[in-house]
C-alpha cells in the first residue's frame, strides 16, 4: 500500500459510508473508501433485519413517532430532514440505482410495522433487509469510476494540522501509510465490542468515535446505549456469539416467559411484549435475575414459516424453538456519537461523520426501530455531497510505529475481556453513580496501559482495543454526568429503583 492523496476519504463500508461515497462521487470527487471489512458481513448494516422506515406520505405521523421514541429529546430539525428526505433517498438509491426488490403485497409494497410505529411503514426484503441493500451497494461502488474501495484496510488515527483534518493513517497487512484527503468522512459504526453480549459484528469497536474524540472533536449523548431485549442466549452464545430475535417475532404474537413459565410483560407495561425496547430489556434482565432464565414462546405463531432463517439458526445452535428460545438483552445500538450538523459536519474543519458513529440528533434518548439504515442513507448522502469539493493537502502525518507482528493477539483479547466485564457490570442496562465511578477508574487504568503499549509497538487489534476503551470511557463519563433516567439511559439508586427525571 502506498501513500495517497484523495479528494474524499470515507472510512467504513456500512450503509452510511456507502451513501457518503456515492454522493461524493456523484458530486465529482475522487473517493477513497477505506474499510477494515473484508466481506459485507463485517458491517452491522448487513445484519439489519426489519427494514427501512419511510414516511408513506404522512411525514407528520412519522416525525411524531420518532420524537416520542426519543423520549422527547430528538432534535426537531434533524428529524425534519430525515423524514422529508426519506422517501426520495430510498427511491433514488435503493430502488433506482441498486434495483433492490422490496417485498410486495400484490402490486403495493408490503409495509411492515414494528413497536412504537403508529402505522405500517417499513420496507423490507424477507427479514434480512440489510444484506439485500448492502451487497448490491458495495458492488455498485466497486464498479464506480470515481471510487476506489480498499478492503481489509483500517484507519488508525486522523491526520490533523492546526485544527483541520487532512485524512487518516491507514493500515493493511501491518503496513502503515498516510492517506491525505480534502475531507474525511467517518462511518465506522457502533460500539458493540464494548459489551460481552451484542448484536453487532466484532468490527464494531468504536474506532471512529475514539479517533475523533482524541483529535478534539465534540462527542455527545454517549450515555444513550440501546439494548435489544431479545438476543439469543442459548448455552453456546458466549462462545459463538449471539443473534437477534427481532421485534417482528413479538409483533407476530410471541410471548416472553420467565424461568417459572409465567408470562410477565403485562405486569411491567400496558403494551406488554410490545412495550418500548428499554422497558422490555429491563424487564427481561430482572426476570432472568429473579427466575434464572427468560424464553421467547413462539407457539402462538407459525415461527418456522414466517422466520425460516431464525428457525434454522436456532436449530444450528441445538435449540428447538417449539420448546421456547432462551433470550437475554444485548447491546444493540448507540444513539450518540460524534456531534454533527444536518450535513454531517463535525466540530473539526473538514471532518464529517455519518451513521451510527455520528450523533445527528434524530434518536435523542432512544431510537425508533428501523430508522438507522434510513439515517445512514439520508445523512450519508448529505455529508458526501457537502464533503466533496476539497483538495488534499499534505501535512506532517503522525508518527505511528510500524505494526509489530510479534505482538501477541492475546494481549488485546485479554484486555477486551476485562473491558467488557466492566461495561456489563457497571455501565449496562441499569447504572448507579457509584458503579459508573468504578467503571471509569478501571477504564482509565486500561487506557494508560494501552497508551504505554502504543508508544513502543502497534497492531490493528491494539488500536481496536483503544477505540473500544475510549468509547467506553465516553459512555461512562456521559452517563455519570446525566442524572436523569431518560430513554435507554437508566440511572438506578443502589437498591435498583429508578431515579426519574423531575
Ligand atoms: C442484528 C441487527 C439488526 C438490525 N436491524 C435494523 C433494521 O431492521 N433497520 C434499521 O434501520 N437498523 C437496524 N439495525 C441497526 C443498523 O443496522 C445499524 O445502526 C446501521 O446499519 C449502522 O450503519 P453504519 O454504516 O453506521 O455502520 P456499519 O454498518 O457497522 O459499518 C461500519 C463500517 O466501518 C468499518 N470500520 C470500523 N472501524 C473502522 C476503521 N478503524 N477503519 C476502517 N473501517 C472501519 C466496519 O468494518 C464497517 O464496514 C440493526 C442492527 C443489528 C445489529
Amino acid at each position: 500500500m502506498q501513500e495517497r492523496d484523495t479528494d474524499l476519504l470515507v472510512v467504513g463500508s456500512g450503509i452510511a459510508g456507502c451513501a457518503a461515497a456515492l454522493a461524493g462521487a456523484r458530486a465529482g470527487a475522487d473517493v477513497t473508501l477505506a474499510t477494515k471489512a473484508s466481506q459485507p458481513e463485517d458491517s452491522t448494516s448487513y445484519w439489519a433485519q426489519g427494514g427501512v422506515a419511510v414516511s408513506r406520505g404522512d411525514p407528520e405521523a412519522f416525525k411524531q413517532d420518532i420524537i416520542a421514541a426519543s423520549d422527547g429529546l430528538a432534535d426537531p430539525e434533524a428529524v425534519d430532514v430525515l423524514v422529508s428526505e426519506a422517501d426520495e433517498a430510498v427511491r433514488d438509491v435503493f430502488v433506482d440505482t441498486l434495483d433492490v426488490d422490496f417485498d410486495e403485497n400484490g402490486e403495493a409494497p408490503d409495509y411492515g410495522r414494528e413497536a412504537a410505529h403508529s402505522e405500517a411503514r417499513i420496507l423490507h426484503v424477507d427479514a434480512s433487509t440489510g444484506k439485500h441493500v448492502l451487497a448490491p451497494f458495495l458492488n455498485h461502488l466497486q464498479d464506480h469510476d470515481r471510487v476506489e474501495v480498499l478492503e481489509d484496510t483500517a484507519a488508525l488515527d486522523l491526520v490533523t494540522h492546526e485544527g483541520r483534518v487532512h485524512g487518516a493513517m491507514l493500515e493493511r497487512d501491518g503496513e502503515l501509510v498516510p492517506c491525505y484527503a480534502g475531507a474525511t468522512v467517518l462511518a465506522t459504526g457502533g460500539i458493540g465490542a464494548c459489551y460481552q453480549r451484542s448484536t453487532n459484528p466484532p468490527t464494531s469497536t468504536g474506532d471512529g468515535i475514539a479517533m475523533a474524540a482524541l483529535a478534539g472533536a465534540d462527542v455527545e449523548d454517549m450515555e444513550y446505549v440501546q439494548f435489544h431485549p431479545t438476543a439469543f442466549a442459548g448455552e453456546d452464545a458466549a462462545d459463538q456469539g449471539t443473534f437477534l430475535l427481532s421485534e417482528a417475532v413479538r409483533g407476530e404474537g410471541a410471548l416472553l416467559r420467565n424461568g417459572e413459565g409465567e408470562r410477565f410483560m403485562p405486569d411491567y407495561h400496558a403494551d406488554a411484549e410490545l412495550a418500548p425496547r428499554d422497558v422490555v430489556a429491563r424487564a427481561v434482565k430482572d426476570e432472568r435475575e429473579r427466575t434464572g432464565e427468560v424464553t421467547l414462546d413462539v407457539s402462538p405463531l407459525d415461527f418456522a414459516g414466517e422466520f425460516p432463517d431464525l428457525q434454522a439458526e436456532c436449530e444450528n445452535r441445538g435449540v428447538d424453538p417449539a420448546n421456547g428460545i432462551p433470550v437475554a438483552p444485548a447491546e444493540h445500538f448507540l444513539c450518540g456519537g460524534i456531534d454533527v450538523d444536518t450535513e454531517g459536519r463535525a466540530s473539526l474543519d473538514r471532518l464529517f461523520a455519518v451513521g451510527e458513529c455520528a450523533r445527528t440528533g434524530v434518536h435523542g434518548a432512544n431510537r425508533l426501530a428501523s430508522t438507522s439504515l434510513l439515517e445512514g442513507l439520508v445523512f450519508g448522502l448529505r455529508a458526501g455531497e457537502a464533503a466533496a469539493g476539497f483538495e488534499a493537502e499534505r501535512v506532517e502525518a503522525p508518527e505511528l510505529l510500524d505494526s509489530d507482528p510479534d505482538l501477541p493477539e492475546s494481549f488485546a483479547a485479554e484486555k477486551f475481556v476485562r473491558l467488557r466485564r466492566v461495561m456489563d457490570e457497571f455501565a449496562g442496562i441499569e447504572r448507579t453513580p457509584e458503579d459508573l465511578t468504578r467503571a471509569a477508574g478501571v477504564l482509565r487504568r486500561l487506557k494508560g496501559e494501552i497508551d504505554a503499549y502504543t508508544r513502543t509497538r502497534t497492531s490493528r487489534s491494539l488500536y481496536e482495543l483503544r477505540g473500544a476503551c475510549v468509547s467506553a470511557l465516553l459512555v461512562t463519563r456521559a452517563a455519570a454526568e446525566n442524572e436523569q433516567s431518560r430513554g435507554c439511559h437508566h440511572i438506578a439508586d443502589e437498591e435498583g429503583a429508578a431515579v426519574d427525571a423531575d
